[in-house]
């Protein structure tokens, strides 16, 4: 079984988010074969030495849990998503996970998928368009990097509401994939099933490409009393909510 899921945003504000995630790496992934996650696993990211913050344990921890399913046997892989575009090799080696390109062509003996985070293909965003080519710059990183982690994590804060403000501003029709852009990826990847994440519309869309049927398979967004993720079986796709584990209830009278 391989897993797929995406925009968990996990932060210390979110713990609910927090808990469903732990608790499904230590419980429904320990039996898939690999996980996928395609993108904003955190809310931000300010470099990896947020694993070094001795103000502040949320990094580590994360990344350690992600370490015990690693070395329990399931496969761990992360995609970069607009938030934490600078997860790097010191996270991934503390994580255990492998960090994928994106896009990412998954051959399986059956089946093929291209795996994204999804916010590429937003085309009609031009601001953010530009922004995503500028922080993906490798002088841009460099330069940002040499900052002190403090520096770091005040912008990343702003950078955050930056984005709320203006993804208020932003048509419905911005905020999702352009359909040219869309139908041309999905030619240049031979058709391949496309999963992706960041709209935060989970979805099940058919595109006729070239008179080609092809699939599109967009992941949810977490929330504190929902998390899901997508679950491929060698067959076919299944979503699977994670819900919070309910207080045991007292019986009647017993108060
Ligand atoms: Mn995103």
């Amino acid at each position: 079984m391989l897993h797929f899921l995406s925009d968990l945003h996990l932060s210390p504000d979110a713990p609910g988010i927090t808990r469903l995630f732990l608790d499904y790496l230590a419980g429904e992934a320990r039996s898939a074969e690999r996980i996928f996650i395609l993108g904003d696993l955190f809310e931000a990211w300010p470099g990896d030495d947020a694993l070094d913050d001795p103000e502040d344990d949320f990094a580590r921890a994360v990344a350690d849990r992600l370490r015990a399913l690693a070395d329990s046997g399931t496969g761990v892989a992360v995609q970069h998503g607009n938030r934490d575009f600078l997860l790097g090799d010191r996270f991934a080696e503390r994580s255990g996970a492998t960090l994928l390109p994106d896009p990412y062509v998954l051959s399986l003996p059956a089946w093929q998928f291209v795996l994204s985070h999804g916010d590429a293909l937003c085309t009609d965003d031009a601001d953010y368009q530009a922004f995503r080519a500028q922080v993906r710059a490798p002088a841009w990183r460099a330069a940002f990097l040499a900052r002190p982690l403090a520096e770091r994590q005040a912008a990343a804060a702003a950078m955050r509401l930056r984005s709320e403000a203006s993804k208020r501003e932003k048509t419905a029709q911005a905020m999702d994939l352009n359909a040219a852009a869309t139908d041309d990826f999905l030619r240049r990847h031979g058709y391949a099933t496309l999963i992706h994440g960041h709209t935060h519309r989970p979805a099940e869309h058919d595109h006729l490409v070239d008179g080609i049927h092809v699939e599109r398979w967009v992941l949810a967004d977490w929330r504190e009393e929902r998390g899901e993720y997508l679950a491929w079986d060698g067959h076919r796709f299944a979503r699977h909510a994670l819900l919070p584990v309910a207080a045991p209830r007292l019986p009647a009278g017993a108060r």
